[in-house]
């Protein structure tokens, strides 16, 4: 008999284990989700780890090893790996409703610009803020993504735009790490926008010059991000500070191909970027070059759904090239103000034609693989974390059909219970 408190559900009607390999699934392999019926899964308390899973008639001689559990019968429900949104701006001050309610009136971004709103007016607020107040916000933030199954979260700077608070954002992050149960990944964004005090070519030297070695020091920054558009940070600038990351031991993401095509997603391929987000204009040249990387291909179809925009990211195209696609929201105060996961996996089904095992796919392994989780989390394998959400839905196809309201019902971050449904 082992000693260890151990969790155990079992009778799942739909498990989704997503157990395989460690690489990017292509092709077809990014429609197996590991599905088990009648499943059940093993768990410890104390550790985290997953200690067993498989059939309910499998894990029952193992479970019976131990004296110490607590069993759940998952009839008519499902479980899945713990959802993973790789792509947030988590940490800002104030909000633009009053921007959008001028957008519905059909003013452009230039006059949203010159009434003082645009991503200077969260700039502001941000810088304006307090530790404190953030930390309270993006808690609060934090706490509805674990209602919708949500157990880990990337997290980006890039609203201060000038050292201190830029500063200020990544130590909000690092004290959140600390104080709730999320796993949360730092991404230092600095290069979001160009400060109205410089040009975009002083800022990224000063950015690898004086920032970089702060980063370095700090060592809970775990990405480095670029907005490499038209009229912000150029491809040769992109380039440069990624090098610079590289060599400083950062991974890479890029904002790429958002507005105009600057042939981001291929450049984000060549340079071994761990992912490449957004790419609504992206080419057929930057497509091919993203399916023969290892680089994640980071939908956000709230963000065009969002700014009513017509045009959405070839993620089907992207998929059949070979390429590796995750599902991420974009959560930010200005195109796009949603923290829901799930939402934004329901508009890759209804708009980007993605299959629902595609999607989770997407929001599990891809994403964990984008955030370099992969061995860890993001599938429920024997000695991986214990971050699984139990859903009171029948099938893992609710989780792109239903829209609104969540349907996690329990959820656990390495083996803790940290949410439960009243
Ligand atoms: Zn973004």
């Amino acid at each position: 008999m082992q000693n260890v408190k151990v969790t155990w559900i079992r009778h799942i009607q739909t498990l989704c284990t997503l157990i395989g390999s460690t690489d990017l699934r292509r092709f077809e392999a990014s429609q197996n989700i590991g599905l088990i019926r009648d499943g059940s899964v093993l768990f410890s308390d104390e550790s985290g780890e997953i200690l067993a899973i498989g059939t309910t008639e499998e894990v029952t001689l193992i479970a019976q090893e131990y004296h110490r559990v607590t069993t759940i019968d998952a009839h008519g429900k499902t479980v899945t790996p713990g959802l993973i949104d790789c792509h947030t701006h988590l940490v800002f001050g104030g909000d633009r409703a009053n921007e959008f309610a001028m957008r519905l009136q059909g003013a452009t971004y230039g006059e949203l610009m010159a009434a003082g709103g645009g991503i200077y007016a969260t700039v502001n607020a941000t810088r304006e803020a307090s530790v404190e107040t953030l930390i309270a916000t993006a808690k609060k933030r934090l706490g509805k993504m674990l209602s919708y199954g949500v157990t880990t979260v990337e997290c980006k700077s890039g609203y201060g735009l000038d050292d201190p608070t830029e500063q200020k954002q990544l130590d909000v992050v690092a004290q959140l790490k600390k104080e709730v149960p999320t796993r949360l990944l730092s991404t230092y964004m600095g290069a979001h926008a160009i400060p109205k005090e410089t040009t975009s070519t002083e800022y990224i030297g000063h950015i690898i010059n004086n920032v970089f070695p702060v980063l370095k020091q700090r060592k809970d920054v775990d990405f480095i991000d670029i907005f490499c558009e038209k009229g912000v940070f150029s491809t040769q600038e992109t380039k440069q500070l990624a090098q610079k990351a590289t060599e400083s031991g950062f991974g890479f993401r890029v904002h790429a191909d958002e507005l105009s095509d600057l042939g981001g997603g291929k450049l984000a391929a060549e340079l071994g970027a761990k992912s490449a987000d957004h790419l609504l204009m992206t080419s057929p040249e930057s497509v091919d070059a993203l399916a023969k990387s290892n680089t994640v291909a980071v939908m956000l179809p709230g963000t065009p759904h969002f700014l009513n925009m017509t045009e959405r990211a070839p993620a089907r195209a992207l998929i059949d090239a070979g390429a590796a696609v995750a599902v991420a929201t974009d959560y930010n105060p200005g195109s796009c103000n949603s923290d829901s996961l799930p939402w934004a996996m329901h508009l890759a089904a209804l708009q980007m034609k993605l299959s629902p095992a595609e999607i989770l796919t997407g929001v599990t392994h891809h994403a964990s693989y984008s955030l370099g989780l992969e061995h860890q989390v993001g599938q429920l394998a024997v000695g991986y974390q214990a971050d699984l959400v139990l859903w009171d839905m029948p099938s893992y196809e609710h989780l792109t059909y239903h829209v609104g309201s969540s349907l996690a019902s329990s959820v656990w971050i390495a083996g803790e219970l940290v949410y439960e449904a009243v």
